[in-house]
């Protein structure tokens, strides 16, 4: 039993390795890809739940490595959250997001940031004076965050989100079901937005217990006086569910897949999708 032990716990070192490794890659990959130019940004539209009119973007972000191929945002940014880098990062992300936006007719442009960027001192500050060197009016931002952004200190994080609204910036709250506290973040903190996790919406329509969940959580935004964004909308079933449901807005590869700028403009000037 002793060998076994100490076999398996070989086999856990080596992989722990191997973790360490890949992740010191990716760091030193990160460090170097804006002046590599090796990141882009793609735009997913997001559409009103009756008439799919596009009336905003989600902004992703993408990273194009030389050696290793394409790396996914959902690798990479924990990484750079773990560090610096995402400070790097999320102002790079911003940039071109308002750069986007500003040749957009009228829709607005969400953008994700990390629970560290959150928490940066001058957070607000900082996005409030670029957004205003751009000219831009800040109701054409919404700022998405998840819950492990509000969870650590409730009292800061509700004088940053109330600071962010009364300069009228939008706040989505997303991933919304999979974090702790739902019901109590909801209640607590000014919010605009409930992103409904893309989890429930895949259960949609085979599992009973999801769509009773996107049911509630579509009428709780509604008597809370919320919009609700259900995300990763893939089928026209679960298009015509959540539209009898009351959805208020959708997102996902139904209507569209995240796309680079120049598609992304085209589809702001169309207007509608079907
Ligand atoms: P998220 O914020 O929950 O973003 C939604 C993810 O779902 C995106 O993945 C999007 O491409 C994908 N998606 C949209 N519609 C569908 C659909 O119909 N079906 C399926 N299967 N997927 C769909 P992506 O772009 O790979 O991003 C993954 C995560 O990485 C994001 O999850 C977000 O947490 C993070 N991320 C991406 N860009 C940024 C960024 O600029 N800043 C920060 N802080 N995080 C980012
Ligand atoms: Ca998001
Ligand atoms: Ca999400
Ligand atoms: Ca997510």
């Amino acid at each position: 039993a002793k060998r076994q032990g100490r076999g398996r716990a070989c086999a856990f070192d080596a992989r722990l390795d191997e973790d360490v490794r890949l992740r010191r890659r990716i760091e030193t990959g990160l460090s170097q890809a804006i002046a590599r130019d090796e990141l882009s940004m793609v735009y997913q539209p997001i559409v009103t739940g009756a008439r799919h009119e596009i009336v905003g973007f989600e902004a992703l972000l993408r990273w194009q490595t030389e050696d290793h191929g394409p790396i996914s945002p959902a690798v990479f940014v924990p990484i750079a959250e773990e560090s610096n880098l995402i400070h790097e990062l999320g102002d790079w992300v911003l940039d071109r997001s308002l750069a986007a936006l500003a040749t957009w007719p009228g829709q607005y442009v969400s953008i994700n940031f990390s629970p560290r960027q959150f928490r940066r001192p001058h957070f607000v500050d900082d996005i409030a004076q670029k957004v205003a060197a751009a000219g831009i009016a800040p109701e054409r931002v919404q700022i998405e965050i998840t819950e492990t952004a509000i969870f650590d200190d409730a009292d800061r994080a509700a004088e940053t989100l109330n600071r962010l609204r009364a300069l009228g910036f939008r706040i989505a709250l997303d991933d919304f079901g999979t974090g702790y506290s739902s019901l109590y973040n909801i209640r607590t903190f000014a919010l605009d937005v409930l992103k409904i996790d893309r989890s429930f919406i895949d259960g949609m329509p085979r599992e009973r217990e999801s769509m009773a969940i996107v049911r509630s959580i579509i009428h709780l935004a509604q008597s809370l006086g919320l919009g609700v964004i259900a995300e990763g909308v893939e089928t026209r079933a679960q298009v015509d569910l959540l539209r009898a449901a009351g959805a208020s807005h959708l997102q996902g590869y139904h209507f569209s897949r995240p796309v680079a700028p120049a598609a992304a403009l085209d589809l702001a000037h169309r207007r509608w999708l079907s």
